[in-house]
């Protein structure tokens, strides 16, 4: 089934009836699941100093970072120039672009209505990340999950992170009976601050360690209102609402993960969150078939999964074996040990104490988030170490070295956490040395491969036994591959599935193992950020033509806004070609320039080297506005029509002397 949304308006997309299917929807989406840059229109009026033409197009290609604009949308018609956002044009959203915008159906999402309970991904289907769904029926509207992304500095510099777009919930804020939480960690509780006073403060459903994790957050907010909780346990039923809602355990890289199953009319809805399974060679353990033994005896008319690691085949490592893998380098280590784990690996973390606890070893702590993390587990009764077990990192030489565990952060190569500071021979009390041994219990993140290979580099410097995921199996993935999704697909067996949480590459490859299963094409929905899915009976699943909001929003410093895109804009352009700013004085009285015009640039060229281009530039600004003074009425200088008589001039001439488009602003001083 093809699942684009984004068809012209016409009947709703019926899912599962080949019949009453448009014909249209049978054609595979060609698009490809890239953002979208900030484009402009080119349509609207340049206004002074802000408007610039393409750079030739062989150079903008190589160049990933610039905001290519105007690509794609207008066709070989499109005109040359293009307007730069703070001139005024319309700007379009940034967010991820899956097709034709000529095909995107702007008209609002209409109300619900009768028996028909819709389910809408708002954010994490097209990212991992900003995970959040909102499942409707009639005066209800329930949320599972408020996370954040963490994002590029070359894809939105400065920005700190992106949450999902909740102007549905909030234009149906009066609706909403609750949010639902899946686990503790940051794409499924990041958002919480920014956004639960805009969703009405409502009541958070989720278990004891997420809660506390959350509480635990809040003290950096102080201004966000207390949060209102209600711990739930593994098979839990209540109503919530006008639905019942059953909840049960499951397995993650962080304990007390709860899914659920919503009892609609139609039949269940259930919601996994991040999962994978708990197995022996293959077989899930008989503790987590106890987890599944309720739903796969129930009525399911819809399975929404996790859909991160559907590209791996076979099953994920189990966790106990890396506990015990890590637990012999330990027990077997001549020297200090030092472990970077993600703190989010809560339960490896706690693993790992215990360990060197019943060794007899001392554990030092260095890094804000694996402290914190002790301190929720003892909050939670999941793990209080002994006295005197943990100690300071200025003792550490009171200890034989083979007494001595160090838990740590910066096993992604962050520059100031513990790890690449001990690396760089930086940290005040751990210098290494050829004794130690480091493992690295933890994946690298897309993107980070540059500092953590830098990192490593640095390690082997010191002459370290350096343990990795590459090397042995000391780090596990807390998400599903292939058979275990396709253990949940076949014991929850839906009648329709949502592929969720993760890219959209990742969703249809999840969509494959559905059909691998048995599923019908036509009963896998993939959808995006703001797809509407409506269940109106068991035969009868659509998804609606248009879409709720969903560009995500941007937390920038304190600013918290979905229409930053101007903002990031001029960031990438000033980090990628600079600023270049000119002072013409004029004296009206005498009708001429009262000195040589000032130049001043950041981030262009290096002006000591660039002497014979500046008096060229001025060469040009002083002809311009002497031209300008010329035609000029009277003692009256137009000085917006300078000023764009002098950008246009300059940002043509630095084009092709530099083959660069830095910001130009002139600046014009009537004496
Ligand atoms: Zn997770």
């Amino acid at each position: 089934m093809n699942t684009n949304t984004q068809q012209n308006s016409g009947p709703s997309h019926r899912v599962g009836n080949k019949k009453t299917r448009p014909h249209a929807q049978s054609k595979p989406r060609t698009d490809a699941p890239t953002r979208a840059p900030a484009t402009t229109s080119s349509s609207a009026k340049p206004t002074q100093g802000q408007n610039r033409s393409r750079r030739p197009a062989h150079n903008g290609a190589q160049r990933p970072s610039r905001p290519s604009h105007n690509r794609g949308s207008n066709g070989p018609t499109r005109t040359k120039k293009h307007l730069h956002p703070a001139a005024g044009g319309k700007v379009q959203k940034r967010r991820p672009f899956h097709g034709s915008k000529k095909h995107v159906d702007r008209r609002p999402v209409p109300k619900i209505e009768g028996e028909t309970v819709r389910v809408i991904p708002l954010g994490g289907v097209e990212e991992v990340g900003l995970n959040m769904c909102a499942v409707e029926y009639k005066e209800n509207i329930w949320v599972f999950d408020a996370g954040f992304q963490f994002v590029s500095e070359a894809e939105m510099p400065g920005v700190d992170y992106t949450l999902p777009n909740i102007t549905y919930l909030e234009q149906n804020k009066h609706k909403i009976k609750g949010l639902i939480i899946t686990h503790g960690h940051l794409d499924h509780i990041g958002g919480i601050p920014f956004l639960i006073a805009r969703l009405g403060n409502p009541t958070i459903y989720t278990r004891n360690l997420t809660a506390i994790m959350i509480k635990k957050r809040m003290h950096e907010f102080p201004n966000v209102p207390t949060l209102d909780f209600h711990v739930v346990e593994p098979n839990d039923t209540m109503m919530i609402g006008d639905l019942e809602f059953y909840f049960f355990a499951v397995t993650h890289s962080i304990p007390d993960c709860i899914a659920t199953s919503i009892r609609t009319p139609h039949g269940n809805i259930v919601i996994t969150g991040d999962i994978k399974l708990e197995h022996k060679d293959g077989i899930p353990v008989p503790g987590e078939v106890e987890h599944w033994a309720q739903v796969t005896k129930e009525d399911n008319i819809m399975l929404l999964s996790d859909s991160t690691n559907c590209e791996n085949p076979g099953w994920s490592i189990p966790e106990p074996r890396i506990h015990d893998n890590v637990d012999e380098i330990i027990r077997n280590a001549q020297g200090r040990i030092m472990i970077a784990t993600f703190a989010s690996q809560f339960r490896r973390m706690i693993a790992f104490m215990k360990s060197a606890e019943s060794q007899g070893k001392k554990i030092i702590l260095e890094g804000r988030s694996i402290k914190t993390n002790l301190e929720i587990a003892k909050l939670a009764g999941k793990y209080t170490p002994a006295d005197g077990v943990i100690i300071q990192a200025a003792d550490i030489d009171k200890y034989p070295s083979d007494k001595i565990l160090i838990l740590c952060t910066g096993g992604q190569g962050e520059q100031f956490a513990a790890l690449p500071r001990m690396a760089r021979g930086d940290h005040k009390y751990v210098k290494l040395n050829n004794r130690d041994t480091v493992i690295l219990s933890s994946s690298v993140i897309p993107g980070n491969e540059i500092s953590v290979r830098n990192l490593m580099d640095l390690l082997h410097r010191n002459n370290v036994r350096l343990i990795s995921y590459k090397t042995s199996d000391v780090h596990s993935t807390g998400h599903g591959n292939q058979e275990e999704l396709k253990w949940i697909i076949n014991t929850v067996h839906p009648t329709y599935m949502v592929p969720a949480y993760g890219y959209h590459s990742m969703l249809k490859i999840h969509k494959r193992l559905a059909i691998e299963t048995g599923m019908d094409d036509e009963h896998v929905i993939v959808p995006d950020n703001g797809s509407v899915i409506e269940i109106k009976g068991k035969d009868d699943v659509t998804v609606l033509p248009m879409k709720a909001p969903s560009a995500p929003i941007m937390v920038d410093g304190f600013s918290i806004s979905d229409m930053q895109h101007t903002v990031i804009a001029d960031r990438q352009l000033l980090s990628s070609d600079g600023i270049f700013v000119t002072v013409v004085s004029i004296n009206v009285a005498k009708k001429q320039m009262q000195k040589s015009p000032d130049i001043i640039s950041r981030g262009f060229v290096y002006l000591r080297e660039s002497q014979d281009l500046l008096s060229q530039a001025r060469g040009i600004i002083k002809r311009v506005t002497e031209e300008q003074i010329r035609n000029s009425d009277g003692n009256r200088i137009d000085v917006e029509t300078l000023k764009k008589q002098i950008h246009k001039h300059l940002e043509r001439f630095l084009l092709r002397k530099t083959n660069k488009q830095p910001i130009i602003i002139p600046v014009i001083l009537v004496v």
